[in-house]
């Protein structure tokens, strides 16, 4: 029997969140740890433990070389003694047979990962630290999570094998809040949707969500706390809202839904190769946004006329070490290979705030969105950045490729990020390694200052693209990851369309081609509005390409532009809804 054709006899009840990644998907809940690290639970088939008592003894064993590793730099780097006293409590914690045995116990017993085996018992553990009366012995509780912390890294390093089949495509994962490295581990492995309770809908989490094309719903506050294991859950990322334990009539009406999505994804499926034009004859380029090579296959499918933007971040998030240039110049070789011959935009590393590397830029900050990221950061780590524009410049010999700087606000971070692309060149032309010596190179908007020193920009730069996740982010002074804010954060604010209508035409002025990559550029309901504002590429997750491509093959840019006006004219949010939606039902 189908295990999701039973309508469940449990009390059902609908959570309310904001929808994060479109469609439908009727799952299981799957919880994720509520302790401090949010890992995924899964069954172990009986045939598996020891495998996976090994992988845990593996982790165990990688974490003792790091420590010792520590101890030696320590050495040499003339520590202080408190360091050296701080190591041996985490050397005694890793050893203890209570970190380093009884996990295993809990494999064997529940039949469950190693993950969450070692979690389970850090929460043990720290609850009888608790409960000491000595202060320091009850600060221990940290020193544990933080052991324990490095055993799950290590752990997911190397990742054990994730039920298949069935039992994973019918589990939706339910997490408090997921990292985007959280989220890219999980992307081989194909969930039915993601739920969690913090987060906004132009999250990094969110985005990636959206890339694997699996329905996410986001900031719905206590998800985690009030659906249990193994319940039934309708959810819905068109509407954000997550429906647990649904009735049979729900149930069939859900399925319905899902059956007619499919159905219109299918039918949509016949203009891959058609060029998307509007009514009155002007093409559009529509590009894909991308995290991994593993994409590439999405962009294909969909008939992306190229890759507007490469999030390159993405590749070695969920590392500890730093990528070397062989490693780079594999991935991004990969992905200019791949499009065979249409361009590939390749943004630098945009590190920091929610995309965070061990030991870059993670210190601590009260803001770090205002912080040390994206374009600051690589220029303060210049050996990081050389590495990367080297490979970059390198995989440029292969193919179409065009580098991309995110968040430009200062004409200095333009000049020198130009001075370093040109030492890498140099480099590259005295070692004799080929690579195209007019590859172009990209800002991108995102900052409200670039939109207003948009001139400057354009006269320095190739191209242009408007990051509008951190535009509206920045302009509203809404943290993008918070859901305590998430129902404030909104494309259609009268200054963020003003702003992006404003960066279009200066960029037009100075003959510099403009695109939009952030995920206003996927959403339909703006589609027109765009047009209207004079864009000509768009770029977005490649699930959305086929149904924007529609839209504009039915658009008269003529329509676009009178309501576009119209929408400049006024700082009424109502009106410029009321227009917008006049113009969608055309
Ligand atoms: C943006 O900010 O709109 C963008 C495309 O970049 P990211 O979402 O990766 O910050
Ligand atoms: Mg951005």
């Amino acid at each position: 029997m189908n295990a999701l054709a039973e309508p469940s006899h449990k009390i059902s009840f609908a959570l309310h969140g904001v929808a994060a990644a479109p469609g439908i998907a009727i799952a299981r809940a799957q919880l994720v740890s509520n302790a401090t690290l949010e890992v995924a639970h899964y069954d172990i088939a009986d045939d598996k433990v020891e495998a996976e008592k090994a992988r845990f003894d593996n982790a165990i064993a990688a974490v003792r070389v790091q420590f010792e590793d520590i101890h030696e730099r320590m050495k040499s780097d003339d520590a202080p003694a408190e360091f050296a006293a701080f190591l041996d409590v985490h050397w005694m914690i890793l050893t203890d047979t209570q970190l380093a045995q009884e996990p295993k116990r809990i494999i064997e017993e529940q039949r469950c990962n190693a993950e969450w085996a070692v979690t389970q018992q850090m929460n043990t553990l720290v609850e009888q630290f608790k409960q000491f009366e000595d202060t320091y012995l009850r600060e221990r509780a940290n020193d544990v999570v933080q052991v324990v912390e490095r055993i799950v890294k290590a752990l997911m390093g190397k990742a054990a094998d994730l039920p298949k089949g069935d039992a994973l495509h019918t589990s939706a994962l339910v997490a408090h809040d997921l990292s985007p490295a959280d989220v890219i581990h999980f992307k081989e492995n194909a969930f039915a949707a993601f739920v969690t309770d913090a987060g906004g809908a132009t999250s990094h989490t969110a985005i990636v969500a959206r890339s694997l094309g699996i329905p996410a719903v986001v900031a719905l506050h206590n998800a985690r706390s009030l659906v249990r294991e193994a319940e039934l859950l309708i959810v819905d990322g068109d509407s954000g809202l997550v429906i647990v334990n649904p009735d049979a009539h729900v149930l069939a009406e859900y399925k319905l839904k899902q059956e007619s999505q499919r159905l219109e994804q299918q039918k949509l499926k016949r203009l891959v190769s058609t060029r998307a034009v509007t009514i009155d004859g002007t093409a559009v380029d529509l590009n894909a946004n991308i995290e991994l090579p593993t994409d590439l296959a999405g962009c294909l499918e969909n008939g992306a006329d190229g890759i507007g933007l490469f999030r390159s971040e993405f590749l070695f998030l969920h590392r500890e070490d730093l990528p070397t240039e062989d490693e780079q110049f594999e991935a991004y070789r990969t992905v200019v290979e791949g499009m065979n011959g249409r361009p590939v935009t390749i943004r630098t590393f945009d590190l920091g705030a929610d995309k965070r590397m061990p030991g870059l830029g993670d210190r601590p900050s009260e803001n770090p969105a205002l912080g040390l990221r994206a374009i600051r950061l690589c220029l303060a780590e210049p050996k990081l950045f050389m590495t990367q524009l080297r490979a970059i410049l390198r995989a440029s010999a292969f193919g179409s490729i065009r580098i991309l700087v995110p968040m430009i606000a200062n004409a200095h971070e333009v000049t020198q990020t130009l001075a370093f692309i040109a030492r890498a060149k140099a480099e590259l032309t005295a070692q004799g390694v080929a690579y195209d010596q007019y590859v172009p190179v990209g800002g991108m908007v995102e900052i409200p200052a670039a939109v207003i020193s948009l001139p400057y920009f354009a006269e320095q730069l190739d191209f242009l693209s408007i990051g509008t996740n951190d535009l509206i982010q920045y302009t509203l002074a809404i943290d993008r990851t918070d859901d305590a804010v998430a129902h404030m954060y909104d494309s259609l604010h009268p200054a963020v369309v003003k702003l992006v209508a404003m960066a279009i035409k200066a960029a037009q002025k100075a003959d510099t081609p403009i695109a939009v990559c952030g995920e206003m550029a996927g959403e339909l309901r703006l589609t027109r509005m765009l047009l209207g504002f004079g864009l000509r590429n768009f770029s977005m997750h490649p699930k959305q390409l086929l149904t924007i491509k529609q839209r504009i093959l039915t658009s008269s840019l003529s329509d676009c532009e009178a309501a576009a006006n119209k929408i400049l004219k006024t700082d009424d949010p109502v009106k410029i809804r009321g227009t917008l939606a006049k113009l969608n039902a055309l």
